[in-house]
């Protein structure tokens, strides 16, 4: 697996498909974009990270774009290390019954 430094995508390709800028291999240390939530589903998906002690990042984002007319973020999104995403999969399968 290869990583985007640019858009901290973990991707399988030596060239991003989202900037088109060369890739590195991965590392699991690599904070990567993990996926996007709204605010419910962000904060359950938090809740059980904290309860794992899993590292993350989270970004507030404009998940629905009705909500940019009225100004206020409603989803978040969210940045893992590489070593983590088959755990928190799992995590996310679990809580929200993916399939
Ligand atoms: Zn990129």
């Amino acid at each position: 697996m290869k990583f985007c430094e640019h858009c901290n995508l973990a991707v399988e390709n030596d060239i991003c498909p989202n900037c088109n800028k060369r890739t590195r291999i991965i590392d699991g240390e690599d904070m990567c974009f993990f996926g996007e939530y709204n605010i419910f589903e962000s904060n359950m998906l938090i809740a059980a990270l904290e309860t794992e002690n899993i590292p993350y990042i989270n970004q507030s984002i404009y998940f629905y774009v009705i909500s940019a007319k009225f100004g206020k973020p409603n989803g978040k999104r969210i940045y893992l290390r590489y070593s983590d995403f088959d755990r928190v999969r799992e995590i996310d399968a679990t809580i929200f019954r993916k399939k």
